[in-house]
């Protein structure tokens, strides 16, 4: 082991600083350095310890390699010269974040790694929009995918339309493609869908449509979306329309 430096690799949550786990402030309390992504927000980057060195590792489109290389020299070379480097991630580094890559990488190159696992976008960007992944009745398994493929890696989404909640990360770009293939594989087109765009953060905006319209390309979405393909959809409105609507759907007598 190296001069007891340690990389965290850290998980920073959907957005909100709130949503970071107890040992990911406490990591990033104590940082020297701290390599982000382009999708940690500037409130969970607040909690860096004041001083500590703020690194953007932001990947620029289409370099991805590239970039990623360089992240992977920068950690070490921070790592040479500090005790504490946090690699930040958002959402869960685990969860299509390449987080574990770079932690074998790190462990190739002799450093001590702690991973802190985060609340993952793609389980808290719908719930909290009142779209939980599964609910009793409704939906007993779910999958989280990519919709970020190349050509020859496209998901198999024959196998995937068999599961009850699809959540797609990264597939904004591709929805109607993603929503077509998914009717092809037995989807019905009445299917509900949702776009949970900027969760937990200010300009937080949640569309739901489904799966004719997406597939027809009428449907607006932007970057970053979680996209969620299923039955609990529908759950939103109990679970998270506005008491007044609800109120107002209450027999006379229950207000
Ligand atoms: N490791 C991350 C996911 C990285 S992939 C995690 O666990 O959350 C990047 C994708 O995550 C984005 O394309 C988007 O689909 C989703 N995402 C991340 N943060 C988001 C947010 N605040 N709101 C909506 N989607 C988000």
């Amino acid at each position: 082991m190296k001069q007891g430096s340690t990389v965290y690799l850290v998980g920073a949550g959907p957005g909100r600083a709130d949503l970071l786990t107890l040992r990911a402030a406490q990591v990033l309390a104590m940082a020297d350095v701290v390599l982000y992504d382009r999708l940690v927000s500037a409130e969970v980057l607040s909690m860096a310890r004041p001083g500590a060195l703020l690194v953007d590792a932001g990947k620029e489109h289409g370099r991805q390699e590239e970039t990623q290389r360089r992240i992977l020299e920068q950690l070490d070379f921070y790592a040479q010269r500090h005790r504490h480097v946090v690699r930040l991630k958002g959402g869960d580094p685990c969860v299509f974040g390449r987080g574990a890559e770079e932690w074998q990488w790190l462990r190739e190159r002799g450093w001590e790694v702690e991973l802190v696992p985060g609340v993952t976008s793609a389980l808290a960007a719908p719930a909290l929009a009142g779209i939980p992944p599964t609910f009793r009745g409704v939906a007993r398994s779910f999958a989280v995918v990519t919709g970020h493929a190349c050509a020859e890696q496209e998901p198999d989404w024959k196998a995937l339309a068999a599961v009850d909640t699809l959540i797609i990360l990264m597939g904004v770009a591709r929805r109607a493609h993603i929503a077509r293939q998914l009717m092809a594989a037995g989807r019905s087109a009445g299917e509900p869908v949702a776009f949970v765009e900027n969760a937990t953060l200010p300009d937080e905006r949640v569309v739901t449509t489904d799966l004719a319209a997406v597939a027809a390309g009428i449907v607006e979405a932007g970057n970053p979306a979680v996209m969620v393909v299923g039955g609990v959809v529908r759950l939103r409105e109990r679970l998270a329309g506005s008491l007044l609507e609800a109120q107002d759907l209450a027999p006379p007598g229950t207000r």
